[in-house]
């Protein structure tokens, strides 16, 4: 029986094994990266989220331009939430356009 048992807090999008989060705590200083399975599929770019935090679920931004759940390109890029949602919305726009769908600012 050990009396050092340490549970892991995980956000609900996190498919890191138990057993990584616990290799983690002992390679990165304390504390446990989490990641999710990919999320959406653009062409031959694959999106996940990923944050760092403690095993009792706070969450840290990387460093202070970061989120504390960052967006994760496929070449492991981190990419703002904020900037993801922009750069989406832009692909909405441009697509409605390419539609020919009228923009909802005449009302
Ligand atoms: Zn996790």
């Amino acid at each position: 029986m050990s009396a050092m048992a340490v549970r892991v807090w995980c956000p609900d999008w996190c498919t890191v094994t138990e057993q990584t989060h616990l290799d983690d705590l002992r390679n990165n200083d304390g504390e446990v990266i989490h990641s999710s399975a990919d999320f959406g599929h653009v062409d031959s770019e694959d999106y996940a989220l990923s944050a760092i935090g403690s095993p009792d679920g706070v969450l840290r931004p990387e460093d202070p331009t970061h989120a504390p759940v960052m967006c994760m390109a496929g070449n492991g890029e981190l990419i703002h939430p904020d900037d993801m949602e922009r750069h989406a919305r832009a692909l909405l726009d441009m697509v409605a356009r390419a539609r020919g769908e009228q923009k909802e600012r005449q009302r």
